[in-house]
């Protein structure tokens, strides 16, 4: 299952983000999952649960989908990308980058201060 070793990756990264701030506890992760990553969100969001399943205290996760987005070399205008048709919905290039939906990202870490 694919999604399990995506999950032991950022649990890894936690980790020794965790070593590095060890006066703060990671509370919150969001992570941006693309449409293309080959990932899906909620087989993620299960292996993530079961992973942490030994960890305390928990890292309470937050996973959005994001579609697919690509920027226009010619027009330099930015495309959602549908039912694979990687050209410019505004001047139909096909000169394009994709700049969204291809990979899963961590987006922000919310830690929490001991207290
Ligand atoms: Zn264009």
């Amino acid at each position: 299952m694919h999604e399990r070793s995506v999950a032991k990756n950022i649990l890894r990264e936690m980790e020794e983000l965790g070593q590095e701030y060890p006066q703060g506890r990671i509370a919150a992760v969001e992570i941006e999952v693309g449409l293309m990553s080959g990932v899906d969100a909620s087989l993620l969001a299960s292996a993530l649960e079961i992973e942490q399943d030994r960890m305390q205290p928990r890292i309470d996760f937050q996973i959005h989908t994001v579609s697919l987005l690509a920027h226009c070399g010619p027009c330099g205008k930015t495309s959602q990308i549908e039912s694979f048709v990687f050209s410019c919905i505004h001047c139909g290039s096909q000169q394009i980058d994709i700049t969204q939906g291809e990979s899963v990202r961590i987006l922000t870490i919310t830690l929490d201060d001991p207290s």
